[in-house]
């Protein structure tokens, strides 16, 4: 079972499938801000595994942490609003960190199949910041730009 952990003081949440590669010591501590972590009980997957529609899935799959925190983490003695918001803001810089990673600057780049300089930049963000916790990458993952002469990604 891919079980979900969720931290009671940060509301950092994750599951053994995404972290087994971690130092196993987080299953106690939160990585974090090492506050105490709760073993949740639930398997990942059933957070939208009970819903019908795929609307419905996708938007839990979405809003995953933010409804494990509501279950768990909010209103709980152990909840701190400041650790909390200390991690959204760390986790705000990753994201763009990584969005700016995959945006190599500037340098006049051309289609390799027909020359043009009208390109168009294939933003990741919503793919990046929704659903890289989980693995979930659509087929541009990895390819920057979009030739709008010929329509050729790279
Ligand atoms: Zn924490
Ligand atoms: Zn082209």
């Amino acid at each position: 079972m891919d079980q979900v952990y969720c931290c009671l003081t940060c509301g950092f949440v994750t599951s053994d499938e995404i972290i087994d590669c971690m130092d196993p010591s987080w299953r106690k501590k939160c990585p974090e801000c090492k506050g105490k972590m709760l073993a949740t009980g639930r398997d990942r997957e059933s957070y939208w595994n009970c819903y019908d529609t795929p609307e419905e899935r996708s938007d839990a799959i979405v809003n995953f942490e933010e409804i494990v925190c509501k279950e768990f983490v909010y209103g709980n003695p152990q909840f701190n609003q400041k650790k909390y918001e200390k991690r959204e803001q760390k986790d705000q810089e990753r994201i763009a960190r990584n969005i700016a990673g995959l945006s190599p600057l500037d340098n006049h780049p051309k289609c390799p199949t027909c020359g043009s300089e009208n390109l168009s930049r294939i933003s990741g963000i919503g793919t990046i910041s929704i659903f890289g916790n989980f693995g979930i990458t659509n087929g541009d993952a990895g390819k920057t730009f979009k030739c709008n002469n010929c329509g050729y990604r790279w």
